[in-house]
């Protein structure tokens, strides 16, 4: 059916690929191109041999004009970004030059302010939809899933959503003291950052970690978790009409807060550039050179993620309750794609919103977060995929 250029070959991009040559009928062709071109030809080594042709490249994604030439070179129908968030302008340009559709999985971020926000994406809506081309953005888990179960949920469980508490636990054990599950530094970015939600139409925020919550996920058990920023909320806060209320909540474990807060009294996790024996350092980078790369965690972890949201609301004039989950095994992930969960369950979904545009269940001219699409299709193929989901209508709220 299509051809994918598929631009990262890090923990997220190996989980794509393995998806996308399970499911050769749709994704015929795919092109593996990042910075590191042995990272692309290593998958390609392990996978090829199946129906889907596999091709690889060097790119630096930071520039369209290598962007472009390569794309023009390759003639994909969709490009799937699963590098880093500080490439996704580069790419949509690159895209926007060639008329070509867009997926990622992160919203962009400045590589100097460690703020993400949607603005600087949803500023090319016109310029998409004058071209013709789709853009999907944030379709990993969290955002990504979480926008499908959102639309879902108003779309057959509900009249009004009133609320959304979006949960996200890991209760994987890598049996390192300190490691992260994914880009070590967009996610120490991630939770270093203020956490805000959003509520009666006005995003509210919060010291770092400064709300927790104690939460018995099913599955998992009882962990700590604590309210974050989260992207979604940006966008959902728009998608759902009369919502009042969001909140993202992480669970951590007490030592890696530990760690990390250790990690930030000494300036570690700072993203200001210093002078160290006559080169500029960026003291987070270099924090990630020295931590376990996420990649080689996969044989180590062990344990569930649970990751979903609660939903309060009216329907037929009475008020309702329901909880949408996906419980993911990081050993279960790991012998299938050699991969752990959390790159799983970024990757099997940005496959899937490749598939849905692929297949044209999801494909209008425009830039567009997932909850503005049918679920249906979506809702199916994470079944399908490896990320099938239950779902309760008695939850046990978060207060
Ligand atoms: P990794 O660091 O493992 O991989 C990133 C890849 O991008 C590497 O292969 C890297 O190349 C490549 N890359 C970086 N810069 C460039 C560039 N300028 N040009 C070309 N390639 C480049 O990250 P992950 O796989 O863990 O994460 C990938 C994305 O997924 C991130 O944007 C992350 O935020 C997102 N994510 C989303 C989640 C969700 O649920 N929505 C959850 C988890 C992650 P090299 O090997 O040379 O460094």
């Amino acid at each position: 059916m299509g051809k994918a250029l598929i631009i990262g070959a890090g923990g997220v991009a190996s989980v794509v690929v393995h998806k996308c040559c399970q499911n050769p009928d749709v994704f015929e062709e795919i092109c593996i191109a990042s910075r590191t071109v042995a990272k692309c030809d290593a998958l390609k080594e392990k996978l090829q041999g199946g129906k889907t042709k596999i091709t690889t490249a060097q790119v630096d994604a930071d520039k369209t004009e290598e962007v472009i030439a390569l794309i023009e070179k390759v003639k994909p129908d969709i490009v799937i970004n699963v590098a880093l968030p500080y490439q996704d302008l580069t790419i949509m340009d690159a895209c926007l030059a060639t008329k070509v559709d867009y997926l990622d999985t992160a919203n962009y971020e400045p590589l100097d302010t460690a703020k993400f926000e949607y603005k600087w994406q949803w500023d090319y809506k016109e310029r998409f939809e004058k071209a013709g081309i789709t853009a999907v953005l944030g379709c990993g888990f969290d955002p990504g899933v979480t926008g499908v179960f959102s639309a879902y949920a108003l779309k057959h469980q509900f009249d009004e959503i009133h609320t959304i508490d979006i949960l996200d636990a890991n209760a994987g054990d890598h049996g390192y003291p300190f490691a992260t599950n994914f880009n070590p530094e967009i996610n120490i970015r991630e939770v270093t950052a203020n956490g805000s939600y959003f509520e009666d139409g006005k995003f509210i925020e919060t010291e770092p970690m400064e709300i927790k919550r104690v939460y018995n996920f099913p599955e998992i058990g009882d962990k700590d978790m604590y309210l974050l920023h989260h992207e979604e909320l940006e966008s959902l806060a728009i998608n759902i009409p009369g919502i009042k209320r969001i909140r993202f909540f992480m669970t951590f474990s007490e030592r890696y807060l530990t760690h990390l807060k250790v990690l930030e009294n000494v300036g570690m996790t700072s993203i200001e550039p210093i002078e160290y024996e006559g080169h500029k350092i960026v003291p987070l980078q270099f924090l990630k050179a020295v931590l376990p790369d996420p990649a080689s965690l996969g044989p180590r972890t062990k344990g569930k993620t649970n990751i979903g949201c609660i939903y309060t609301g009216i329907k037929d004039g009475k008020e309702k309750q329901y909880y949408i989950y996906n419980v993911c095994d990081h050993e279960e992930c790991y012998k299938e794609v050699g991969s752990q969960a959390i790159s799983y369950t970024t990757g099997v979904p940005a496959m899937i919103g490749a598939m849905m545009v692929l297949t044209k269940q999801w494909k209008k001219p425009g830039v567009y977060n997932v909850e503005e699409f049918n679920p249906d299709p979506f809702m199916d193929a994470l079944n399908k995929f490896g990320l099938p989901w239950k779902e309760t209508l008695t939850p046990e709220l978060v207060d």
